[in-house]
């Protein structure tokens, strides 16, 4: 992977991140399969370049939570995707109903005070949308484990727009976890 970019400047983080991705779907470049525990990610310290720029403790949060996936996960692969979904969803639908999500412009920014990721819009039509997060809390930094990771962002992706626009299917596509440097979610509206 080229050079990591560190910056607090969001808009720069999201072209970089966004230079990596396009070029990471466009050939279909991803990283090989670890075929050892999915699980032993989570001992592995990571440092997210943007966030850690806006707050120096970011990787001490991110290990914490992400224990709380491990736990699950050891515990139960089903319960971590339906009680992060749930758990994201709700927190999405609430953030819409109170307010701090008005329209599709404030999600970038309230996903970076949430400190989910830096999420990005690349493509809208009127029955589908196309979103990247990039560093995102759940998979940034992961190996290849042969799963999508991120039930938790979609759940608020899906639960945000439900709210704002209408019923949706959430699905992530790309993910460190299937071996990309991004998440891809496409939302199919009913
Ligand atoms: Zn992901």
């Amino acid at each position: 992977m080229a050079r990591i970019v560190k910056t607090a400047d969001p808009y720069k983080a999201i072209k970089y991140w966004r230079s990596i991705a396009l070029r990471e779907k466009n050939n279909n470049i991803k990283r090989a399969k670890k075929l050892s525990k999915p699980q032993m990610y989570i001992m592995v310290n990571i440092t997210r370049p943007f966030f850690s720029r806006v707050d120096k403790n970011d990787s001490k949060y991110i290990r914490t939570y992400r224990m709380i996936i491990y736990g699950m996960l050891n515990y139960s692969k089903s319960l971590k995707t339906i009680t992060l979904r749930a758990s994201g969803y709700n927190l999405g639908k609430r953030l819409a109903e109170r307010g701090l999500i008005r329209s599709i412009d404030d999600l970038p920014q309230v996903f970076i005070n949430q400190r989910i990721g830096l999420l990005d819009i690349v493509d809208e039509s009127f029955n589908n949308m196309k979103i990247h997060i990039y560093e995102c809390m759940s998979c940034y930094g992961i190996p290849n484990i042969g799963m999508p990771m991120c039930d938790f962002e979609a759940g608020v992706i899906q639960g945000a727009l439900e709210s704002l626009i209408g019923k949706n299917i959430t699905k992530e596509k790309y993910c460190w976890g299937l071996g990309y440097s991004f998440c891809g979610f496409e939302v199919y509206f009913e």
